[in-house]
């Protein structure tokens, strides 16, 4: 079985932890209803994506 030859160190590991910390998601207002929503993405409140309904939401 292949083993690591030397311990990892503190140091070796805080530099490889540096990249796994969790970024928030990303929220912005639907220009068109207020809501919160996804960057770049349908808003899910409205059905409006770029000025226009692209969805129709039924009520
Ligand atoms: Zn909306």
């Amino acid at each position: 079985m292949a083993v690591p030859k030397r311990k990892t160190t503190p140091s070796r590991r805080g530099m490889r932890r540096s990249h796994d910390s969790l970024t928030p998601a990303a929220f912005h207002e639907c220009p068109n209803c207020g809501e919160l929503k996804r960057p770049h993405n349908l808003c899910q409140a409205c059905g409006h994506y770029n000025g226009r309904e692209i969805v129709a939401v039924g009520l």
